[in-house]
């Protein structure tokens, strides 16, 4: 058989497995390291018993993160029109960064991320990147923000950099998810200028603290400008920020208001959860995900910022030997995004959207959120289970009687391959999180959970 067709048999048999494997590896890292060790053969392999050879070893050691029964993190499937359209972009392997390189690709990408803005609520005007995740999200709309809060006060920090600037001040909730820290490292804002916004017991930000800060922050740091990173969707609870009220804030204080919306602003594509992100169109710019809650293969994510030309001034480039458009021409993606070669993710988010349409995106997320809820009923009912979030979106936190008790239930339901969480520490105490965003999780795969939690606790 030819390589390709073979290829696509072992992919098409690893997806059908899905449902009767265990969900976690079955491999240990030392099992693992000997089937794909060894030194790198001096000459040529064929091709066909290369990936067959790959296949192989790597089976026991791969975690069934597309299995409905996956719980982990926030982590999502793969749709299968994404995934299939995801297969075709490697093989089309075009890199649209400028428009020569992937025509289609380009154009592709301007139809979703029109799709995606109407989805989500956001404005129209906005522009978008397509990048690797929600960090580079951040990256992106935070650099963004950086330029046009400095340039508010004069100050060119693409000519000049940050050496000798005026101080930006960034206000972020004490529970925000840590690629927003890295992205502020990234772009040259350490922590001396972050503060941190206390947050409730489900996460969100304590907005009187906000206001008074940004008045009282504003005199005391010399009225430097300041950048406001809230969230939709915290990682354990799923809570939202009061969107609206913080726009509030963040217009008073001419601040720039960045979202952190990596799975939870999926909540704006639901008219029955609409009402969680109101506010969220006001703010200045939005970073998200779609291999998350949408389901499309790793990796993929967004940027969208309500400021055009600040978003350009960001992250244009050019050269010399560059083919790119002038006015009137394509977009040119190298315009907008911080890569500069670079996988053409539009096609999977295309298929993905397209397969579901506007009502089944809809529909993918009241699911899992109805799924969530289920599970936390279910399980609230075992002896010594308490769950300690409310439930107002996807994410499921509970424990059990002591953090010994609730650890080792956690790993007989792990380590008995039914289903796959994480633990976390939530306040000093251990817990576990479930968080359901695949669109294939079924009535019947909750129930199965639920089982494996029964049975796991009473033993
Ligand atoms: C996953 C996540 C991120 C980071 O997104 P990546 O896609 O992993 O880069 C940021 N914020 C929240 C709330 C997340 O859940």
């Amino acid at each position: 058989m030819d390589l390709f067709t073979r290829t696509a048999q072992i992919a098409a048999d690893w997806l059908r497995s899905l449902d009767k494997r265990p969900v976690a590896e079955s491999a240990t890292i030392d099992e693992l390291r000997s089937a794909l060790g060894g030194p790198l053969p001096r000459g040529p392999v064929d091709p066909l018993a290369v990936v067959e050879d790959l296949a192989r070893a790597v089976e026991p050691g791969l975690v069934a993160l597309p299995s409905g029964r996956y719980f982990g993190f926030v982590i999502g499937g793969g749709l299968p029109a994404a995934v299939a359209a995801d297969w075709l972009t490697s093989v089309w392997d075009q890199c649209p960064g400028p428009y020569v390189c992937g025509p289609a690709a380009t154009v592709v990408e301007e139809v979703t991320g029109a799709w995606l803005g109407q989805l989500l609520g956001l404005p129209e005007h906005a522009s978008f990147a397509f990048v690797t995740g929600c960090q580079m999200g951040h990256v992106t709309c935070l650099a963004a923000a950086r330029h046009h809060v400095l340039e508010t006060v004069g100050w060119d920090v693409e000519e000049l950099g940050l050496n000798g600037s005026p101080p930006i001040r960034v206000l972020v909730g004490a529970r925000r998810h840590v690629s927003i820290d890295r992205a502020l490292r990234f772009l040259g804002i350490g922590r001396a200028s972050m503060r941190v916004v206390p947050a409730d017991g489900s996460g969100r930000m304590d907005v009187r603290w906000l206001r008074e800060e940004l008045t009282a922050g504003k005199r005391a740091a010399g009225d430097a400008p300041a950048i406001i990173c809230a969230q939709a969707g915290e990682i354990n609870t799923g809570a939202f920020d009061d969107l609206d009220g913080i726009a509030d804030a963040a217009t008073e204080a001419g601040a720039w208001l960045h979202i952190d919306g990596a799975f939870g602003l999926w909540a704006a594509a639901s008219p029955a959860l609409r009402h969680l992100v109101k506010g969220v169109e006001r703010a200045d710019s939005w970073a998200f995900d779609t291999h998350k809650w949408l389901n499309v293969p790793y990796d993929s994510g967004l940027a969208f910022c309500a400021h055009p030309s600040a978003h350009r001034a960001a992250m244009s480039v050019t050269a010399e030997y560059l083919v790119l458009g002038g006015p009137g021409q394509p977009r040119e993606s190298l315009d907008w995004t911080p890569a500069f070669s670079r996988r053409a993710r539009g096609f999977a988010v295309y298929a993905a959207l397209k397969s579901l349409g506007q009502q089944g995106v809809a529909e993918l997320v009241e699911r899992c959120c109805a799924h969530a809820r289920t599970f936390a009923e279910g399980v609230a009912a075992l002896p010594g289970c308490q769950v300690l979030n409310e439930v107002v979106l996807n994410q499921v936190l509970f424990r059990f009687e002591d953090d010994q008790t609730t650890d080792r239930i956690l790993r007989r339901v792990v380590d008995g391959g039914e289903a796959w969480m994480s633990g976390t520490t939530v306040d000093g105490r251990r817990a576990i999180r479930l968080s359901v965003c695949n669109w294939q999780t079924s009535d019947s795969d909750i129930a199965r959970t639920l089982e494996a939690f029964r049975n796991a606790s009473v033993c």
